[in-house]
């Protein structure tokens, strides 16, 4: 990770699963990746997916499999301090039932860094969600995001900008590399009257894609499609995302903000709301949800407890 200088290296890659609390295109994800970026004056980092179904790729995942073994046949007791539940299992104390789940997680870190792992230590440590320092604010203003950050689906790339004024100049080599500082979508490939072209998705094997070198000689690119910009072209994970970046960068030309309508709320921490829509799953504030499905989901909540 860092250079003889004790410097976290230029350019940092992070492949991670696809869950609501890792995907590279959530909220909180892009938030921290860019708190990151500009802590340890990085050229650029990329934060990487798989698509889904495929996390036995992730090597991280992999590498995690000797910390469930440890857990087998562990039982973690949750009345350390004193039971915090009532006769029919509700919690009536929950400073109690808090300090329980302190120890819980205090004994489970314990197990786990006694663990090594090819060679290697592993650290576990308990945090307390009131002593959690690890919050970033909100993204930044639209103009540096716009010039600095592009998103997708399974890819998430910050990089520094040309401009002295902006950004302090570049530790690595890596722009004579990407000559347009950012890596170029990936795009399937075939061979149409002997032109390469791009087929459409339901013409495709889902195997064949155009390689990064092949990518960069060719002057053809991917369709925008409807979380596109329509008018820099710049490409969003999320119509919610897309949306902001019209109303701040193109204001003349964008409609009034509209609150998202999700089919389904799957979970909630805090003030977001986890949203499934047709676009995926979607971390989003409350406030920017239609009440009814609020109203919808405490109603469930109600209904089962
Ligand atoms: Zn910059
Ligand atoms: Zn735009």
């Amino acid at each position: 990770m860092k250079n003889a200088d004790n410097e976290v290296k230029p350019v940092l890659i992070i492949s991670s699963d696809g869950g609501p609390d890792e995907n590279p295109r959530y909220r909180k994800v892009i938030a921290h990746a860019i708190g990151h970026f500009k802590k340890y004056d990085l050229d650029a980092i990329f934060i990487v997916t798989n698509t889904p179904g495929r996390s036995t790729f992730n090597r991280v995942e992999g590498r995690m499999a000797p910390l469930s073994r440890e857990l087998t046949g562990v039982v973690l007791p949750h009345d350390s301090f004193g039971t915090h539940l009532d006769s029919s299992g509700r919690t009536v104390d929950v400073s109690l039932e808090e300090n329980n789940f302190k120890k819980a997680g205090e004994i489970l870190a314990e197990i786990w860094s006694a663990v090594c792992i090819d060679g290697h230590e592993v650290v576990a440590k308990y945090i307390d969600p009131n002593n959690d320092t690890s919050s970033v604010s909100d993204l930044p203003a639209e103009g540096w995001y716009t010039e600095h950050v592009r998103e997708s689906q399974y890819l998430l790339q910050v990089v520094k900008c040309d401009d002295g004024d902006c950004c302090s100049p570049r530790r690595s080599a890596l722009h004579m590399i990407l000559h347009n500082r950012f890596l170029l979508p990936s795009y399937p490939i075939t061979q149409v009257d002997g032109h390469p072209t791009i087929p459409n998705p339901e013409e495709h094997d889902g195997k064949s894609f155009a390689p990064f070198l092949i990518r960069y000689c060719l002057p053809i690119q991917p369709l925008h499609d409807f979380i596109s910009c329509s008018t820099c072209g710049i490409y969003f994970s999320s119509i919610t995302r897309a949306a902001e970046h019209r109303r701040a960068v193109h204001s003349a030309l964008a409609a009034p903000a509209r609150k998202v309508r999700p089919s389904r709320i799957v979970t909630r921490r805090a003030t977001e709301l986890l949203c499934a829509s047709d676009n995926g799953l979607e971390w989003l504030y409350q406030n920017k949800v239609k009440e009814q499905m609020i109203l919808l989901k405490i109603t469930w909540t109600c209904w089962f407890q």
